[in-house]
């Protein structure tokens, strides 16, 4: 059985590595068009802001490592068309523009997303950087570190705009954040959970500008970014406003596209029943709304690339679905999601309200005690949880994680309020803000 993996990161790497793991007879090559496989971009930002330094720590398995385990890695390698009725790939080597044909019993789909570009004739121009690849973080920190780079223009108020904001900022930057929406991280927190990290910024003197469209970048003595409503300017601007699938190369194939992605089943398999796909060229399994989704998120790729390796060396296996679970840091603050909004709940059909509790994350008489603010989610009717935000410092963004766990196991409010969470004074209190958000919701 010979099994071709089309990129070698997240969720092509977890495919190959597990179906390996089950069976050390499979055959499997991944074509990667880097340098480079098992990198996690998430590190990136971190990386830029010097929290540390060594950028391999974001390489979790060698090329050299991989093929050691039997895996046949071809770096610099990029597929240009799949042939669906005889199973075959086109193949370029990059480093020596050599074209070729490969066969494949099976074949999983892993190629990710590319960054998302304003329409600006503006990409050319020297210190405009997006934030994907280990070669776009190894050239904007370089640049970061030049003490005359001052000015950092950051165009997105999404998790990597504000990631990077915070790495700038870190590094002693001047830095400001233009996004189009009324909010940072619109889509992800209500407007009381994203009120209280614009706050952290701008205490941090981050400039933020919301409400405000990009129109194009020229050139003068700095990069000059233009608004609809100014002009700033910058020795460094990073775009970062999404991404897009991977997926132009399969528009000779049937594969069925839906929502800007490759459609799948809960297995990972596409309309073609010898090709699977997994991670940000794919849709992911949405827990709570029963239906597919966009989620380009690490936690899901390597989850389900790893029910797509399991699927290749034939064990029939199927994702259990996302929450749509994340979280970021912002200087001080941390906050984190998990399931649905309202808003989301209602484009649903479904019936839902929600609560906001402020309460402090442990004891009054130990030090650092701070603020914690909670957004429950839940269906009128049945009580039942469908989702939570969570703001605060010391202690907050991993209180999601059990509501992750009581959504995805249908917990309702009530029983919230009883759950028996551990508590010191360090920590928490006898009552933790999630019992209370429970006890208000029942
Ligand atoms: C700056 C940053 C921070 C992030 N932070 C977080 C975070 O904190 N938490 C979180 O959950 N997620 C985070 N993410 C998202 C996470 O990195 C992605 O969801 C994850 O990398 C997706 O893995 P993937 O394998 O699907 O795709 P990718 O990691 O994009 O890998 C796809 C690979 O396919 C290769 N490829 C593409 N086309 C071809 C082709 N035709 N032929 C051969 N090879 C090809 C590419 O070179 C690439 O290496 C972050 C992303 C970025 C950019």
């Amino acid at each position: 059985m010979r099994i071709i993996i089309i990129g070698g990161e997240a969720a092509g790497m977890s495919a190959a590595a597990k179906a390996k793991r089950m069976d050390k007879n499979l055959d499997i090559v991944v074509y990667e068009k880097s340098d480079i496989v098992s990198f996690g971009a998430c590190g990136l930002p971190y990386y830029v802001g010097d929290f540390f330094d060594d950028s391999e720590y974001m390489v979790s398995r060698s090329v050299e490592a991989t093929r050691n385990s039997g895996i046949d890695v071809k770096i610099l390698h990029e597929i240009t068309d799949i042939d669906t009725n005889n199973k075959k790939v086109t193949v370029k080597n990059l480093s020596t523009s050599e074209v070729f044909e490969d066969s494949y019993d099976k074949l999983m789909i892993a190629t990710g997303a590319t960054p998302n570009l304003p329409k600006i004739n503006a990409t050319r121009l020297k210190n405009i950087f997006c934030l994907k690849t280990m070669e776009d973080g190894l050239k904007l920190k370089a640049e970061v570190l030049k003490n005359e780079n001052k000015e950092v223009i950051i165009i997105g108020t999404g998790f990597i705009g504000i990631e990077t904001a915070h790495a700038m900022h870190k590094m002693g930057k001047n830095v400001t954040l233009i996004g189009m929406n009324e909010h940072i991280l619109h889509g992800v927190f209500d407007t009381e959970i994203a009120t209280v990290l614009e706050e952290e910024l701008l205490k941090n003197s981050i400039v933020l500008k919301n409400s405000e469209s990009v129109i194009s970048i020229d050139e003068d003595i700095k990069l000059k970014v233009i608004t609809d409503k100014g002009e700033y300017n910058a020795d460094i601007v990073v775009i970062a406003i999404g991404s897009s699938p991977n997926i132009q190369f399969l528009s000779n194939t049937n594969i069925s596209i839906c929502k800007g992605a490759i459609e799948v089943d809960r297995h990972g398999k596409t309309s073609d029943p010898n090709i699977y796909a997994a991670g940000d060229c794919a849709l992911t399994y949405n827990f709570v709304k029963d239906s597919y989704d966009y989620i380009p998120l690490a936690t899901s790729a390597n989850k389900m690339g790893r029910i797509v390796g399991e699927n290749l060396a034939g064990v029939k296996t199927s994702f259990q679905g996302s929450l749509g679970s994340i979280c970021i840091k912002v200087m001080d603050e941390g906050a984190g999601r998990t399931g649905i909004t309202v808003a989301q709940g209602k484009e649903l059909g479904i019936d839902c309200t929600s609560i906001l509790v402020k309460d402090k994350n442990h004891s009054n008489y130990y030090t650092n005690q701070e603020d914690i603010l909670v957004k429950l989610v839940y269906d009128i009717k049945s009580n039942v949880i469908l989702g939570a935000q969570i703001v605060g410092k010391e202690g907050a963004v991993l209180r999601v994680d059990v509501i992750a766990a009581a959504i995805y196991k249908k917990m309702t409010c009530k029983e919230l309020s009883m759950l028996d969470l551990c508590y010191a004074p360090p920590f928490s209190r006898p009552w933790d803000v999630l019992n209370i958000a429970g006890s208000i919701a029942k």
